[in-house]
């Protein structure tokens, strides 16, 4: 992935305050700042579509959606992917189906990667894949879905992340089409939780160490 391919936001990024953005009342003290407002996320979605569509206009694919954290990026990808599919001469035919994999605990990567239910991907069998999956990390989830997806012997596949951390030793490949490039700090918001709260707020956010505690399990 070239660098221009992609927005980076440097280190010492703090975020926009709190006080310039709405969201929900009941995480009232639970976040620091805003680091990636709705606004622009739906923006370099749109552009990501576009990507998409240059490359893999006029065949057929499966978009295979890795849950839970994946859903939002992956749904507004697919309406801004159906937008230009009416408006253009060019379009693509998509098949969505779903992965769920789990391997956080509280704010840190597990050893084990669990892939749970709907575990029939034999549809993939010859199709154009594309991976939608909100955040890559350490890129161990995204190797270890790799290996799984290519054992149904599809006939590309190609890889969309939303966010990619910049990691010390991050392995594997990069996705294919990149939305932003961030720290490595833990973010939450538009789909991705900490334990399961925070998937209902819009922005993509950095909590604060109060809320770490108050949602630990
Ligand atoms: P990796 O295997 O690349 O280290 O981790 C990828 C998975 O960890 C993602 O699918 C996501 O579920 C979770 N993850 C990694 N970083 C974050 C983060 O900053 N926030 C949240 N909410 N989840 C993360």
């Amino acid at each position: 992935v070239r660098e221009d391919s992609r927005i980076v936001i440097e280190d010492d990024w703090p975020g926009y305050s709190l006080d310039l953005f709405t969201y929900p009342e009941h995480y009232c003290g639970d976040i620091e700042s805003v680091y990636i407002p709705h606004g622009i996320i739906m923006d370099r979605t749109e552009r990501l579509a576009r990507n998409i569509m240059d490359d893999l206009g006029d065949h057929d694919i499966v978009v295979l959606c890795v849950l839970k954290g994946g859903y939002k990026f992956c749904a507004d990808l697919v309406e801004f992917i159906k937008g230009l599919s009416r408006n253009s001469s060019k379009s693509l035919l998509m098949r969505v189906d779903f992965i769920r994999l789990k391997s956080y605990l509280n704010d840190q990567s597990t050893e084990d990667l669990h892939i749970l239910g709907g575990e029939d991907l034999s549809v993939l069998s010859g199709k154009n894949v594309l991976i939608v999956e909100a955040i890559v990390d350490t890129g161990k989830t995204m190797k270890a879905l790799l290996e799984h997806v290519e054992t149904f012997r599809p006939k590309m596949v190609k890889v969309a992340g939303l966010l990619v951390k910049r990691v010390p030793n991050g392995l594997g490949t990069p996705p294919d089409y990149v939305g932003f490039e961030i720290p490595n700090r833990f973010v939450v918001g538009y789909a991705l939780d900490y334990n399961e709260y925070f998937r209902d707020l819009n922005h993509i956010c950095v909590i604060s160490e109060a809320a770490k505690i108050k949602y630990k399990v």
